[in-house]
C-alpha cells in the first residue's frame, strides 16, 4: 500500500510553544467556550489552517467534524498536529498577538490560490465529483493529457486537455493544496513515483482526493481516489444497493446479533465500504449501541460512529505496532460495536480477533474472491487468525462477497436478441436453463435519461454508454454448525458443494439459497437489468461453469 497508508492525522506533537508555527490568528475552535479548547484552527496564510487538537480528541468525531465545517467553509488545511492541553489554552488567550509577521507570506499564498493551474485542478475535480466518478484516472503522454473516470464501475474517457495544462494542474495540487507532511516529496516531479492527500472542498462539502502518481513512458500516469468526508445525506439502504429480499433478512439477524462479525469481501471497487457503512446507518438508526471505528484512514463519516483514525507508519514492525495503541484506545471508549476498515494484515487482524473475543459484535472488509474464501483468507498466513478460531461459533456472524454490475437504463436499453449472437445467448440457455427472450442490453450511444453531462463521446468507445447506475451481486452465507465443521476441517471444496447444495429454485428466480453472486447477477440477467455482455465480462462465459454446476448436483 506504500504511501497510501499516510494519513490525514499525524504524528506531530507540540508541547512548548517553541514548536508553534507562526501564525496570524485563530480561525475556529472546539468546544466554543474558550477556558479549556481541546482543537484550534491556526491561520497560517489566508484560507490556511493548521489544526491543533489534543492527543485524545485527534482522529475522533469532532475532530472531523471540526475540519469538515472549516472545509466546507473554503479553507485549506495544511497540517494536523497534536498539543498539550496548556499549550492549546495559552494560544487561545494570547494568540492574537504574533499576527503581522505573516502578511506578505499570506499575500503570495493568496495569489497561488487563485492561480490557474490550480484553479483548473479544483474545477475538473469538481466536474467529475458532479458526475458521481470515484476514481480518476489522469494519463499524461507527449502530446496530450486524457481524462478518465470510473463510473458505474466502468472506465470512461471524459476528456482531453493540453498535456501543459494537466502537468500545471498536477504540479499546483501537489505542491499547494496537498497536506504538506501527507506528502511523499516537497514539490511535484513528474519522473517519480510520488503520493499525497489532497483535501478539497466542493459545493460546501468535504474531500480528500488520495493522489498517487507514477512515471510512463512519455509521461505519467495518475490516480485520484475521491473519498467523500461529508456525510451524504442521501438514505442508504442494502435494497437500494441492489440485495434482494432474502439476503436483506439474513443480514439485518445478523447486524442485530450481539457479537461475531460481519465480514465483507470483494475486490477493489467492488462498492463493500458502501455497504459497511449501510449497515453502519442501520444500527445507528436501531439505537443503543456504542459504535466506534478504527480506519485507515477514515473514508466516510457516518453520523452517530465515532471514527479512530490509526497511526500507521512504513517502519511498523510486529514489535513497535499501532495494534496496542489502537486497541487500547477502542477498548477506553467502551464500545458495543467495532467497525475496521480493512483486515488486510497481521496487526488489523489482531484487533478484529481481540474484538470478538472480548465480547464486541465486529464490521469490516476483507480480500477474498467469494464469502466462504473470506475464511482461507482471515487464517492465511498474511493475517493469521487461527483456522478453529475463525470457525468457532461465535466468530463469525455473516461471510458476504459482492461485486457490482452496471444497470442498463431502463429508457434505451435493446432487446439482447438484436445485439448478441444467438450462439453466445443459447449458451445462457442451455448451461442455465435461463430465456434468452427476457435479455436486454444496455444501448451503446445512452439516451437523454442516462447522458452524464460534460462527458465527451467517443465512438471508438461508445459501446454500452446506456447504463444508469450499478447494482450489487452478493452471495450471504450465515454458516451453520456443518458448513464451520467443513470449514474448520479445512474441506473447503466440501464446504462449497454443501453450500451449493442448498439451491433449490433456477437462476430466474430471487431467491439466492445456495447461489453464488453470479447466480445473484444471473436473476438481472433474467429480468433484463443486467446486460449478458458485462455478465460475461465479470464472471466469464457461461460454458465455464459447467464444471461448478455438475459439483454441486452430485
Ligand atoms: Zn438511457
Amino acid at each position: 500500500m506504500a504511501a497510501t497508508s499516510k494519513h490525514m492525522t499525524t504524528a506531530i506533537h507540540w508541547s512548548s510553544l517553541d514548536d508553534v508555527t507562526v501564525f496570524s490568528g485563530i480561525a475556529a475552535q472546539w468546544p466554543e467556550h474558550p477556558a479549556e479548547p481541546q482543537i484550534l484552527a491556526l491561520e497560517v496564510g489566508p484560507k490556511l489552517l493548521v489544526q491543533l487538537a489534543l492527543p485524545e480528541v485527534s482522529g475522533g468525531m469532532e475532530w472531523f467534524q471540526f475540519r469538515s465545517h472549516l472545509l466546507g467553509q473554503g479553507y485549506q488545511i495544511s497540517h494536523a498536529v497534536t498539543a498539550e492541553r496548556h499549550l492549546l489554552r495559552e494560544l487561545n488567550y494570547g494568540g492574537q498577538g504574533q499576527a503581522q509577521q505573516q502578511v506578505q507570506d499570506a499575500e503570495v499564498e493568496r495569489l497561488i490560490q487563485a492561480s490557474e493551474p490550480v484553479q483548473n485542478f479544483k474545477r475538473i475535480i469538481g466536474e467529475l465529483i458532479d458526475i458521481g466518478a470515484s476514481d480518476v484516472h489522469i494519463e499524461v503522454r507527449t502530446d496530450v493529457a486524457a481524462v478518465k473516470v470510473r463510473l458505474h464501475g466502468v472506465m470512461r474517457h471524459y476528456k482531453s486537455y493540453p498535456r501543459a495544462m494537466v502537468l500545471d494542474a498536477l504540479g499546483a495540487a501537489f505542491t499547494v493544496l496537498a497536506e504538506e507532511l501527507s506528502r511523499t516529496d516537497a514539490a511535484f516531479n513528474q519522473r517519480l513515483a510520488q503520493a499525497a492527500m489532497i483535501p478539497l472542498a466542493h459545493q460546501s462539502k468535504a474531500f480528500a482526493l488520495r493522489y498517487q502518481s507514477h512515471p510512463t513512458v512519455g509521461g505519467l500516469d495518475a490516480v485520484l481516489r475521491i473519498l467523500h468526508l461529508t456525510q451524504s445525506t442521501e438514505p442508504r439502504s442494502l435494497e437500494r444497493l441492489g440485495y434482494l429480499s432474502d439476503q436483506r433478512d439474513q443480514l439485518k439477524l445478523s447486524i442485530a446479533s450481539a457479537w461475531g462479525g460481519v465480514f465483507i469481501a470483494g475486490i477493489t471497487g467492488s462498492g463493500k465500504t458502501t455497504t459497511l457503512n449501510t449497515m453502519l446507518d442501520m444500527l445507528v438508526r436501531q439505537g443503543g449501541r456504542k459504535i466506534v471505528s478504527i480506519e485507515d484512514p477514515v473514508e466516510y463519516v457516518v453520523k452517530g460512529v465515532s471514527h479512530l483514525s490509526i497511526q500507521r507508519s512504513h517502519s511498523d514492525t510486529e514489535s513497535s505496532n499501532p495494534f496496542m495503541g489502537a486497541m487500547r484506545a477502542f477498548l477506553r471508549l467502551d464500545p458495543d460495536v467495532g467497525m475496521f476498515g480493512e483486515i488486510r494484515d497481521r496487526i488489523s487482524g489482531q484487533i478484529a480477533q481481540s474484538a470478538i473475543e472480548t465480547g464486541h459484535k465486529i464490521f469490516t472488509t476483507v480480500h477474498a474472491t467469494s464469502a466462504l474464501g473470506i475464511v482461507a483468507r482471515l487464517s492465511s498466513r498474511m493475517i493469521g487468525i487461527d483456522r478453529r478460531t475463525v470457525c468457532s461459533l461465535e466468530f463469525v456472524s455473516a461471510l458476504v462477497y459482492q461485486v457490482l454490475l452496471p444497470r442498463s437504463c431502463l429508457a434505451c436499453r435493446r432487446p439482447a436478441k438484436q445485439v448478441m449472437s444467438v450462439r453466445d445467448l443459447l449458451e445462457f440457455e442451455r448451461v442455465f436453463e435461463l430465456d434468452p427472450e427476457t435479455f436486454f442490453c444496455a444501448s451503446d450511444e445512452g439516451c437523454s435519461e442516462c447522458h452524464i453531462p460534460g462527458m465527451e463521446q467517443r465512438a471508438e468507445e461508445g459501446a454500452r454508454l446506456g447504463v444508469a447506475g450499478m447494482t450489487v451481486a452478493a452471495e450471504v452465507v450465515t454458516p451453520d454448525v456443518q458448513l464451520l465443521q467443513l470449514l474448520a476441517d479445512g474441506q473447503d471444496f466440501e464446504a462449497r458443494r454443501y453450500r451449493m447444495s442448498k439451491r433449490k429454485s433456477g437462476f430466474d428466480t430471487p431467491d439466492t439459497a445456495g447461489k453464488d453472486a453470479w447466480g445473484h447477477a444471473l436473476y438481472g440477467v433474467s429480468q433484463g437489468a443486467i446486460d449478458p455482455y458485462f455478465f460475461i465480462n465479470t464472471f466469464g462465459y457461461p460454458s465455464a461453469f459447467k464444471n461448478i454446476l455438475q459439483a454441486s448436483r452430485s
